[in-house]
Order: C-alpha cells, then structure tokens, then sequence
C-alpha cells in the first residue's frame, strides 16, 4: 500500500480517514493494525477491498497486490479478485452472513460465483472439508446462520474467506462480539488456516492482548495515519511513539491492581485535524515544533518505523521528559525516548516524497 488516502464527503467538509497510509506485507505475515475508534483502521480493510461507499472516496495511492493495482484494476475484476485473491472477515458475523439461506448454499454461491465449475457431490465434498479446516462439524452445513453460535458464525465467515485459497486475508476485529474462551478459539482457527494456505493476514482491532498473541508486526494508527510499525515483541518490550507507549501504558495488569492509565484528552476530530503532529493536543512530550510540522514516518531503529519528531536526528531532546506540554504523568508512567538518542538511525526506504507517507 503506497500513500492511500480515502475521505468521506460530508455537508462540513472532508473527513480524511485515512490520510497518506504506507505499508508492505509478507507472504505469510501477519499484520495487526491498531488504533482507537476512527483511527482509520477498518477504513483500511474496506479500502483493500476496494468496498468503501460514497459518501466514502479512495482519494488516491495504490495498492499493489502481485504487481495488480487493486485501486485501478475493473470493477469485474475487483469482483473477481475478492475472495480469489484477497478476502474479508467483516465485523460482526451474523451481518455478513444472509440470514435466511443455509451455510451450504452460501459457501457454495461464492465459489460458483467465481467460476468453479463443481457437480453436487464436489461442492458437498468442498464445503465438509471446509468446514472441517475452521473445526466445524459437517452438518453445520444444512444449517441456517441463525441456528448457529457467535463463534460458529464467525468460523463459517472464515470458510467462507478461505474457499478460494486467497493470498491476503483481512480480519476485521473478528472477534469482537464473542466472549473471550471463543475468542481465543476462533484466533486459533483463523491462525491454523493462514498456515495451512501460506496467507498473510491483516488483523484489525483494538485488543492489544490479541494482537500481541496473533500478530508478527504492529502498525499503530493515529488520526488516519500510521504512528508507529514495528515488531511486536518489540513493540510491546519497548514501544518508541509517544502515542503507542500511552497505549501499552494504560493496559490492565493482571499483577498489579490499581486504577488504569487512561490516554489523556479524546483523539481528533478529522474534519479538522490538529496542524502538525496530530497526537500534538495529547501528547506529554509535544514540543513547539510538534503543532506545525507534520512528523514523518522514518525508521529510526532496523525494522522499526516511527513519525515523531523526538527521533529526527537534529532534534535536542526535553529535559524533563515526565511533564511536558501542560500534562504531568507519573515518571516511570511513560519510558522516554533512548536518552542517547534513538539508536540505528537510518533514511527511510522507498520515500514517496510526501510528508508522513513513507513506505514501512
Ligand atoms: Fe509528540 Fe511531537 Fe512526537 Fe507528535 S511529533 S508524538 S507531538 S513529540
């Protein structure tokens, strides 16, 4: 994904999403990205789709999968490309699923509806095996979605993603309505077939503990862009964005009891998006510079992306790192940036020449 921004056109002006998003994604990888609601996350995963709906518009960038620009490519062929290649797990099973047609006939539509030509008895032997691939029992076919659990729902969805073997598979906080035993299930089925397909995975959310157990990397998503994206042990063991340590900072402890870190103030209004950094407003090391210079995402560590001004290598550090910009938090609350300053620091690969929207 090179420099995509998309914008919802409304009566007060563009609300601008996703705005200068850059990323690559392995064979096999597993990509979580995070945020709080109306990072742009999701905006991301309907864009891959190429399934975002006016007032909704891919503003531009590109999308490369396997040298296929999957934002200029026919509207048939995107048709054609979803699920073949690249495949959606939507939020919320029971409303991707039609409620009044049996799960057989569902899995089965959308494979004839790309072209596999199968007699009755292939596309019952197809859809028992897939079923089986997600832990579902054969019979679950004849079903109707209604009589199904969350979890089953949602591995039905999963069967669905799978049955035309799709190099990319979104997962769009998959888990959300389920309890936490079948979310850990369903993480676990959506895991053993990315395996067993060589896929790679996207997995959208905002449950860090899921991410830290699911993802290779983490892209940190902040107001439509991305804040951060790096490793997750290595995220986790040292997060470098101001943002994305308050992130970790704030998650409950299941060894020590006590009140939670909130993140200070509200993420921004993107109809009018704060100038420069736009963590700026909330951020406890935000400097003059910060509100009217729009950091770039660089990596200043092998692997590790940030956009964040404390780590250009011509900027002097805060002395006092625990209270800044008006708001004090407890030393110790938020680990300061490498006091020497970050370590590694390399030119950004494949720059594309506009602020924040440099490939990671
Ligand atoms: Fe904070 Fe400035 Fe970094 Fe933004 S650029 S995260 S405001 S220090």
């Amino acid at each position: 994904m090179e420099d995509l921004r998309v914008w919802y056109h409304t009566p007060q002006g563009p609300v601008k999403a996703v705005d200068g998003v850059s990323f690559g994604l392995l064979k096999d990888e597993r990509l979580g990205l995070v945020g709080e609601s109306g990072s742009g996350k999701s905006t991301i995963a309907l864009a891959l789709m190429r399934l975002i709906r006016p007032p909704g518009k891919i503003e531009g960038g590109a999308i490369d999968l396997d040298g296929v620009n999957l934002l200029t490519v026919g509207d048939e062929a995107m048709r054609r490309l979803r699920l073949a290649a690249i495949a959606l797990v939507a939020q919320g099973a029971m409303n991707s699923l039609n409620p009044v047609v049996r799960v057989r006939e569902q899995i089965v539509d959308a494979m004839r509806d790309h072209g596999e030509k199968l007699s009755k008895q292939a596309a019952n032997a197809r859809v028992a095996s897939l079923l089986d691939q997600v832990g579902l029992k054969p019979e679950v076919a004849d079903r109707f979605p209604h009589e199904l659990s969350g979890g089953m729902k949602q591995r039905v969805c999963i069967a669905i993603a799978i049955c035309l073997r799709p190099k990319v598979i979104l997962a769009d906080e998959p888990t959300s309505a389920l309890d936490v035993v079948v979310q850990r299930q369903v993480m676990d089925t959506l895991g053993r077939v990315q395996e067993q397909l060589g896929a790679s995975v996207v997995l959208v959310g905002h449950d860090m503990g899921l991410m830290a157990q699911f993802a290779d990397r983490l892209g940190v998503m902040y107001a439509g862009r991305l804040a951060e994206v790096s490793p997750v042990r290595e995220i986790f063991a040292d997060p470098l964005h101001p943002y994305t340590k308050l992130l970790i900072a704030s998650l409950p402890s299941i060894e020590e009891k006590g009140r939670l870190n909130g993140i200070p103030g509200l993420p921004p209004s993107l109809l009018n998006p704060p100038g420069g950094c736009a963590f700026h407003p909330r951020c406890p090391f935000a400097m003059p510079r910060c509100a009217v210079e729009d950091p770039r995402l660089q990596e200043v560590r092998p692997n590790r992306w940030v956009a964040c001004h404390l780590f250009d290598p011509d900027q002097p550090r805060p002395t006092d790192l625990t209270q800044v910009n008006g708001s004090t938090h407890a030393p110790g609350l938020i680990g300061a940036p490498d006091s020497d300053g970050p370590t590694g620091l390399a030119g950004p690969t494949g720059t594309t020449g506009t602020t924040g929207t440099t490939e990671a």
